[in-house]
């Protein structure tokens, strides 16, 4: 009797697990793998459901669910997404496809060869004391572009997309500024909330 009932556990798990992909939501699933290593459609403010989107709270990712080929199907999209040649960001936060967790790629000017990068549930843990200001865009708010007050270096921690290990770098320069509103993403901040001013294109 008691051996039946683990055997109905362990299928009921697994039936969960496959159906939610390591902790994945079945509706985030289905987004993700419908883009199959393709360009996802980025949500842009001027869109009614995208701009709720792009303004709520995103969730962190557990060990699991970043060990989960959902996972790696999310941040390939959303390389390729932000690498669109007719549309080209320097870094795409995932509620910009539309997944409301907390995963960014940020394109390292400091680094050889501007690579694109994945950073699991990064946060800011201080801010340097240089602040200036520079000039902003963004792919889910088109056609504008706004000056931002922005730390010129910030402590980053963020978990390793591959061992899930915690990290933690000293950023500075643009890079640092990408970041930096990536991060605000995340949280459901847009540039133009913090923006001195903002103009067309
Ligand atoms: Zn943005």
């Amino acid at each position: 009797m008691k051996r039946k009932y683990i055997t109905i556990v362990a299928a009921v798990c697994a039936l969960f697990v496959t159906s939610c992909g390591g902790g994945w939501s079945a509706a985030e699933e289905e987004l993700i793998n419908s883009s199959r290593m393709s360009r996802m459609r980025v949500t842009t403010v001027d869109n009614e459901a995208d701009s709720l989107l792009l303004r709520s709270e995103c969730l962190p990712l557990t060990a699991r669910e970043v060990a989960s080929p959902i996972f790696g199907r999310l941040v390939a999209s959303m390389v390729e997404s932000v690498n669109d040649p007719e549309n080209r960001g320097v870094g795409i936060a995932a509620p910009q496809v539309g997944v409301l967790r907390r995963v960014v790629v940020v394109q390292r000017f400091d680094k050889a060869g501007t690579p694109f990068e994945v950073y699991v549930n990064p946060v800011i843990e201080s801010y340097g004391e240089e602040w200036s200001v520079g000039s902003e865009g963004c792919l889910s708010v088109p056609g504008l572009r706004g000056e931002v007050r922005r730390a010129t270096s910030i402590t980053l921690g963020w978990r390793d997309p591959v061992d899930f290990e915690p990290r933690r770098e000293v950023i500075e320069g643009f890079t640092a500024v990408i970041f930096q509103h990536e991060i605000d993403h995340l949280g459901g901040v847009l540039y133009t909330d913090r923006a001195d001013s903002v103009n067309e294109e």
